[in-house]
């Protein structure tokens, strides 16, 4: 099968008799070349162990298989799951029918290392996002296609008009970078938002603060960006010395929160929180 043709995924949907479903972030990728470059991200090699989030009718899936890796696939639909099982030719496919946000990867991965992969349900990006980066030392490499906005802001560097909070998050916990874009024309149904590919190494973080309050911190301050940094936090740090730090890290008096990279912030969060 060569699910990434039209034809071959209308035949298959036609056979089990469904319509995507939107509520379910149903975009199919129908581009052989984007489903290759993809796949090329991740720099697979055989005996690798891959999850994929939300297979769906399997063209991604076919490929991994492909590569004779082992994959783990993880889909909330019911009937595509069910009918995933048709692509295993070697034993080598295991398939979980679950909301991925409820799946404990940790047991899965049987202390290997795994890659994820995943034409993402864009809906989801957010805590499917939350849930995978902290996991350094078990997730090797993460490559995923979502919405091209959110993409840039997730590997925006400092001083880019795209750099906030989520720019943060993910730069906190891998190392990002931004590969490529895919028109909407890709997909079936064509969706109204072009996507992007990016991927996340995850990193090894410091680990001597308490991360959740400090991105509540990164939020509250975004949400007033156009703001200096000094007028946001008046209320909770002594201005003169705030000022005095930011001048030892090298930043003017006057600067916003999108000029200041994440170490910085870290270290401002750690000096006065
Ligand atoms: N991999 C397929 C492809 O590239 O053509 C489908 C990608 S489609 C954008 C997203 C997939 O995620 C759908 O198959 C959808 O059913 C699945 N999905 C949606 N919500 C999910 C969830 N909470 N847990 C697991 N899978 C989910």
């Amino acid at each position: 099968m060569s699910l990434y043709k039209q034809s071959e995924l209308f035949a298959f949907l036609n056979s089990i008799g469904r319509k995507p479903n939107k509520r379910l972030s149903q975009n199919f990728l129908i581009d052989g070349n984007i489903l290759n470059k993809i796949v090329d991200a991740a720099s697979l090699s055989p005996g690798d162990l891959v999850i994929e989030i939300g297979p769906g009718p399997g063209a991604l899936t076919e490929a991994l298989i492909a590569k004779e890796i082992d994959v783990i696939a993880i889909e909330k639909d019911r009937l595509f799951a069910e009918k995933l099982g048709r692509l295993d030719k070697d034993n080598r496919l295991s398939i979980i029918q679950e909301d991925v946000l409820e799946v404990d990867f940790l047991p899965l991965l049987k202390n290997r290392k795994a890659k994820i992969i995943s034409n993402l349900p864009y809906h989801l990006t957010s805590p499917i996002m939350g849930k995978i980066l902290p996991l350094y030392g078990k997730i090797e490499t993460i490559v995923v296609m979502l919405q091209k906005e959110v993409a840039v802001r997730m590997s925006s560097p400092p001083g880019s008009k795209n750099y906030g909070s989520f720019s943060i998050f993910t730069q906190f916990y891998s190392d990002t970078k931004y590969l490529f874009s895919v028109s909407p024309n890709c997909f079936f149904p064509r969706p109204k938002v072009t996507s992007g590919v990016i991927r996340c190494t995850p990193k090894k973080t410091t680990s001597s603060f308490d991360k959740e309050a400090f991105f509540t911190f990164i939020k509250s301050v975004f949400s007033k960006r156009r703001k200096m940094l000094l007028t946001i936090l008046k209320e909770e740090i002594d201005k003169e010395a705030l000022t005095t730090e930011l001048q030892k890290l090298g930043y003017s008096e006057k600067c916003r929160p999108e000029e200041i990279a994440i170490h910085d912030f870290v270290h401002i969060y750690k000096s006065f929180y």
